[in-house]
């Protein structure tokens, strides 16, 4: 039976041996996998949430990685951003990233973006993939890419940490509560993130890992998503809580009568006060 399966979707024996582990799924089985081969996935931010996402989706063969982060590897990075070695300080982190998921997995596509996603590219680069996961570390890039991935009807996940806690959440657009229904708008300069206030490392890579496994379960077609929830964690307590939300009938983005068709420059700028 194998052997008939095998030669229906052409695994080398290679390919075989690689992804045995998830071949062996029951949910994933060989169409799984070939779907994870033809499947596109977006990470904006290779950091503290995208450095582990990144490994992960590489490792179970997403065929297609885009890699977005206009930033470069800085010594204070390594805590936490375990894609990146000692000896990349000062090199691009989209460059930094894609060595080493290619040296992990050298059968999948990898595209870099070495530049910060703004308004005037992110719905077109976003297009191209089926997933997106929001690595970034800042407010104005969460919203963006909220309201991006809505008007792009593009499904992704969202990840943030800060100190001991994390946060993440599944939207799926046209389905599912979004990022806006339950924050709406963007926060006073005054809130910290996590540059200011620190992070626990091993923080990151717990809630960058569950961002990889939504990405992998969309990807294949397995449906319990962590959707119209948000899963808080904090490693003081250790304790997970699942804290339902709510569409917004209002939400500027996704609501009956929702007022962003379009991305403006001025929507995502932070304000004093
Ligand atoms: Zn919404």
């Amino acid at each position: 039976m194998i052997g008939l399966k095998v030669k229906m979707y052409s695994f080398s024996e290679a390919q075989l041996q690689r992804y045995s582990r998830n071949i062996l799924l029951k949910d994933v089985g060989v169409v799984g996998q070939e779907k994870l081969l033809m499947s596109r996935v977006l990470v904006i931010g290779a950091g503290g949430l995208g450095a582990p996402a990144l490994l992960y989706l590489a490792a179970a063969g997403v065929g297609t990685i885009g890699i977005a982060d206009g930033d470069r590897v800085e010594l204070s990075n390594l805590q936490r951003q375990i894609i990146h070695f000692t000896k990349d300080i000062g090199s691009g982190k989209a460059d930094s990233a894609a060595q080493k998921i290619t040296a992990l997995n050298p059968e999948i596509t990898v595209k870099t973006y070495n530049q910060f996603l703004d308004v005037t590219m992110i719905r077109s680069i976003i297009s191209d993939y089926d997933f997106v996961i929001d690595g970034t570390d800042n407010f104005s890039s969460k919203f963006l890419i909220n309201d991006a991935c809505n008007l792009e009807k593009k499904a992704f996940s969202h990840g943030g940490i800060l100190g001991f806690t994390g946060q993440t959440m599944t939207v799926l657009p046209g389905q599912s509560t979004c990022y806006r229904c339950v924050f709406q708008d963007l926060p006073p300069v005054s809130i910290q993130s996590c540059s200011q206030a620190g992070v626990l490392g091993a923080v990151a890579g717990l809630l960058g890992t569950i961002q990889a496994a939504e990405a992998i379960k969309y990807c294949v077609g397995i449906s319990s998503l962590l959707t119209d929830t948000l899963l808080v964690f904090d490693a003081k307590t250790m304790r997970f809580r699942n804290v339902s939300v709510k569409q917004r009938e209002n939400c500027e983005c996704c609501g009956k009568n929702a007022s962003i068709s379009d991305l403006k420059y001025e929507n995502y700028l932070q304000k004093n006060n």
